[in-house]
């Protein structure tokens, strides 16, 4: 059995190359993460062309994720400011005038001091959405600046950690109430262009509530003009805000991504860990996939081998009941991104062995909820009592599918669909395998049809004992109401 947990892998200049990214869906991996923060669209159109060739080429579904950069506030200085420990300065944005006169300021903490560092941060009125005491983390949290006062749109800072501030460094704001949208200009263009590329997965950076979740979906059906057939939209939890509102925001997304890079410096790197745990069951509950990302193999981008903490950070992702997990720099500009693929397939397939990552009776709660979950619990149920191999679903949107996953079946997940969409989108989805059907007009046509592709393809064998999920054919809403043992001649 082909390892059940899956990987998303940023492409990047170190894996572009045909040659190393066939290699890279050959060995495992299984969703190709474009992050639109870089490249440009022809850059990320050619990726993504290249990656959608090679799949077709090897008939190994690979779903195409484009991460949108979001509302990344950013450090703009001509040049370098060195900034020391429990000096003063002085913060603006991109509404100051150019002219703007530094003298003219009388700050009460300080006497006027013309020789005040400047620093401006990338963002027209960011200055109104913070106050005194927020702290800026600049460059993942190397430099500290704490705000002492604010008058009207400039900021008087007292710098906790020094360093050498450079331009286009990223900023993080955790206790600020920032309003800003999930979406920036950007974003927009960025979207519309991988629409037009017809990705699988949209990733929203920097997501705060269900609003911006909601809001983006409807922009999407607006561009596409359809309700159907949509990208699904990750949500990367990666803002102190986004923790307030996890539940809210679980319910509006189709995937969760544990962002835990951004993450880890809007709160203590400590309690990163406590909230992976807890985001991934409440996914897991609500049947919604989770990805656990950033820094899982950090060290592979300079070295051929993990260190100790990087294998157990995967083998515990794993233990979590991840759906996924994710590998950035070492695949996107690291000199190892093969071998960091592999590493990844043998630390999963080592930790699925073991009895650890299996479920514990009665982790998913006894909720009461719908017909669909019903029906898959009944299936999974079957399985184990049937001494079947696998579960093999007929599903159009894969919905059904997500609600068996949920349950951690010992046994194969095969889903058989007609849409070349939920074929790719299922390449995030725990433990499930999925293979194009023609469209069948009857159940009987349906559930023959199935059992032959799959025959085909050498994921089952003659006298098989098989449970099948399906409804009927040809059913606008996916209504899952036959659950069926079988045998395959
Ligand atoms: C993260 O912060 O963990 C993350 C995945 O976001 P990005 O790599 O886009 O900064």
């Amino acid at each position: 059995m082909d390892k059940r947990t899956k990987i998303v892998a940023t492409i990047g200049p170190s894996c572009e190359k045909s040659k190393i990214l066939e290699e890279m869906i050959k060995s495992g991996m299984n969703v190709a993460r474009i992050n639109f923060s870089h490249g440009t669209h022809e850059s990320n159109g050619k990726l993504i062309d290249n990656i959608r060739h090679l799949s077709e080429k090897l008939k190994i579904p690979v779903g195409v994720m484009a991460d949108l950069q979001g509302p990344r506030i950013r450090i703009t200085v001509d040049k370098e400011v060195e900034i020391e420990t429990g000096e003063y300065v002085m913060i603006g944005d991109t509404s100051l005038p150019a002219n703007f006169q530094f003298s003219i300021l009388n700050f009460k903490s300080i006497s006027n001091d013309k020789n005040l560092k400047f620093i401006k941060l990338d963002w027209d009125n960011i200055i109104k959405s913070i106050s005194v005491e927020n702290e800026l983390l600049i460059e993942d949290g190397l430099m500290k600046i704490k705000v002492v006062e604010k008058k009207d749109n400039l900021l008087l800072g007292k710098v906790i950690n020094g360093g050498t501030i450079k331009n286009h460094k990223g900023v993080n704001i955790p206790d600020a109430s920032l309003k800003v949208s999930a979406l920036t200009e950007k974003d927009e263009n960025d979207l519309k262009y991988a629409l037009r590329k017809n990705v699988d997965f949209v990733a929203l950076s920097f997501v705060s509530n269900a609003k911006d979740i909601n809001s983006a979906k409807e922009k999407i059906k607006k561009i596409l003009d359809r309700k159907t057939n949509l990208p699904k939209i990750v949500s990367k939890i990666e803002r102190k805000e986004a923790l307030k509102n996890i539940d809210e925001i679980i319910m509006a997304s189709d995937i969760i991504m544990v962002a835990r890079g951004d993450l880890g410096i809007e709160i203590e790197e400590s309690r990163v860990v406590i909230y992976q745990k807890e985001m991934v069951a409440k996914c897991l509950r609500a049947g919604k996939p989770v990805i656990v990302a950033t820094q899982m193999l950090n060290s592979m981008i300079e070295n051929a081998r993990p260190t100790r903490a990087e294998v157990s950070d995967v083998s515990n992702a794993v233990i979590d009941h991840a759906d996924a997990v994710m590998l950035s720099g070492e695949t996107a500009n690291g000199k190892y991104p093969l071998e960091s693929v592999k590493t990844m397939v043998e630390i999963i397939n080592r930790t699925e062995e073991s009895p650890f990552d299996d479920l514990k009776h009665g982790f998913l709660g006894d909720s009461k909820s719908s017909v669909s979950a019903a029906v898959a619990n009944s299936a999974h149920e079957l399985a184990k009592d049937s001494g079947a191999v696998a579960i093999v679903v007929a599903s159009v949107s894969g919905f059904t599918a997500h609600m068996i996953a949920r349950h951690r079946p010992q046994q194969n997940i095969l889903v058989v669909t007609n849409s070349e969409k939920t074929h790719n989108q299922l390449s995030i989805l725990w433990g499930t395998e999925s293979f194009i059907l023609p469209d069948c007009r009857t159940l009987d046509e349906l559930i023959d049809e199935s059992k032959k592709t799959l025959l085909k393809s050498g994921v089952l064998k003659e006298k098989d004992r098989i449970v099948i999920v399906t409804g009927r054919p040809h059913v606008k809403r996916e209504h899952m109401s036959l659950v069926k043992v079988e045998e395959i001649k």
